[in-house]
């Protein structure tokens, strides 16, 4: 069976993770690869830090640290904000001397393959510094969209803006200053060489991908490829190795492809293999990527030139699962505002469950959607904690002094496989929404609140549909999958409809109104 590899968009390490974060590629890349070895499939999550990228050099002068420093602390608060959120990746892989080396071995090949052209293009420059200005170095006004966008891509509009083209530009570290430009040469790739595969990739997805994320794919083709600089002049980052561009550095997002590469590597546990041998075609591994709208030119264009410059060495995504934006009491959450909250804080005062359960109920899946305190305490109590509680005590009653394993009639099999292929369709490619997953299971808990103590139901199929119930809800609901795990509840998704079922318990939900100081104080 080859191995999944599942890639969540590789968070840049200027500050932890907020809810918003959380509930677009890291919560929903989790609940897939959690289905999915639920269903008897080897399964590497993972993403790595993306430390060479410019808003690293932008947040520490605005913060008054230096750039290693911020990527420091950054990282050791984002690992801390996954593994608080339990998302099952082996961790953030190290950015030392093993991922220079891939990613310069990555870079090194295509430029000996005569992948990279070098152009003399305009570049904007801080007139007051002379330093160069692109991506998180830049804000101004996007040319497609006008709306106001930094660098490189706009978040509005997600189309890419390169070298001068971004209008009414202003350097993020001295607004006041004046912006010149000077002509540079740099290496670039340019995608358009790779038109004809990429048309025969996304002929093939049409339908796969969620409908405005491929809208904009479509939009991208329908006008001239972008050039992508694969140096620029800059300071931090990795030395672009090449004679044509002395003293630049590789333009950061060359890096993201052979880092995940490499984090597949590190994630696997460092094999004595090279850092890209899970990403040869020869193994035939299905890779399925997990990102914001914001970076559909970066996963779903750039970082596939970049295999498909390699020739037929890689496999290619399946899919990109791409989410829209999270909004906080209806407004877009933002660092610089303080208008978030972080992972960590909100799970230090509701339970993880309960907080994975509501963000997957209302992730931004197809559009913008809000999160709202009010939301969260009323899907932790009212929607699913009290009806699973009292679902919980139910079954209790019913099965008071029972034990061993109950018969399942053929209805009661019938009724569970039936279950078992809805929470399949919420969870399979490419229709995955664990909004749907979500919603699902409410309805089947206030489908077998009702049931319970029904004398038309055995006990033995209700037992069955229940298990099937926690079951399809263990990719969200983690630590009461895990106590039932560990007191011997089949869990497995892939299994058949079994003729018997085994007497257990239901674990508890926790209670949202406990410990709700942090929705209470800030509402
Ligand atoms: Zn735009």
């Amino acid at each position: 069976m080859p191995t999944h590899i599942v890639v969540a968009a590789t968070p840049t390490s200027n500050g932890d993770l907020h809810i918003g974060h959380m509930a677009g590629p890291y919560l929903a890349g989790d609940v897939y690869a959690r289905y999915l070895r639920a269903t008897g499939a080897s399964v590497i999550y993972t993403t790595c830090t993306d430390d060479s990228q410019s808003y690293v050099v932008s947040t520490a002068h605005r913060l008054g640290t230096t750039p290693a420093a911020l990527c420091t602390t950054s990282t050791a608060a984002i690992q801390r904000s996954l593994a608080a959120m339990g998302i099952s990746m082996a961790g953030l892989p190290p950015i030392g001397e093993t991922y220079r080396r891939s990613v310069l071995d990555f870079a090194t090949e295509l430029h000996k393959a005569g992948r990279f052209r070098k152009r003399t293009v305009r570049l904007p420059v801080a007139t007051g510094t002379g330093r160069v200005l692109f991506d998180g170095l830049i804000t101004g006004t996007c040319p497609v969209c006008l709306a106001g966008s930094c660098g490189g891509a706009c978040e509005a509009c997600g189309h890419p803006n390169n070298f001068d083209e971004l209008l009414d530009p202003h350097s993020t570290m001295d607004p006041g200053g004046t912006v010149s430009y000077q002509d540079t040469p740099i290496l670039v790739l340019p995608m358009e060489e790779y038109r004809a595969e990429l048309t025969a990739y996304y002929a093939a997805r049409e339908g796969h991908w969620r409908p405005h994320a491929m809208q904009l794919i479509h939009e991208l083709l329908a006008k001239p490829l972008p050039e992508v600089p694969v140096t620029i002049p800059g300071t931090w980052g990795i030395s672009a190795p090449f004679p044509e561009t002395p003293g630049q550095v590789l333009y950061p997002w060359i890096e993201a492809m052979p880092a995940v590469m490499y984090s597949t590597w590190w994630s696997a546990g460092k094999p004595a293999s090279d850092y890209d041998e899970h990403w040869r075609r020869e193994h035939g591994a299905e890779v399925v990527y997990f990102h914001g709208y914001d970076n559909v030119y970066h996963w779903g264009l750039m970082d596939l030139v970049l295999l498909l410059a390699h020739g037929d060495r890689y496999v290619t995504p399946k899919v990109n699962v791409c989410n829209e934006f999270y909004d906080l009491a209806g407004e877009k959450f933002s660092t610089s505002r303080n208008h978030l909250i972080w992972s960590v804080d909100l799970l230090a005062e509701v339970p993880r469950d309960l907080v994975r359960f509501h963000l997957a109920l209302t992730a931004p899946e197809q559009a913008r959607t809000n999160f709202s305190r009010e939301g969260l305490r009323d899907t932790g109590s009212r929607r699913l904690g009290e009806p699973w509680n009292a679902l919980a005590e139910a079954m209790s009653l019913a099965l008071n002094d029972v034990t061993g394993s109950l018969p399942v009639t053929p209805d009661g099999r019938r009724r569970a496989a039936a279950m078992l292929e809805r929470f399949r369709g919420c969870y399979e490619l490419p229709g995955f929404s664990m909004n749907r997953a979500a919603e699902t299971v409410l309805t089947h808990l206030t489908r077998l609140r009702g049931l319970a103590g029904d004398p038309r139901i055995t006990l033995g199929d209700l037992l069955l549909e229940v298990r099937t119930l926690l079951a399809g809800a263990a990719p969200i609901l983690i630590d009461v999958a895990e106590r039932a795990a560990a007191a011997g509840v089949d869990l497995s998704l892939a299994a058949e409809v079994p003729h018997t079922v085994a007497v257990f318990d239901l674990p508890r939900l926790p209670s949202v109104d406990a410990r709700d100081s942090v929705l209470a104080a800030t509402r």
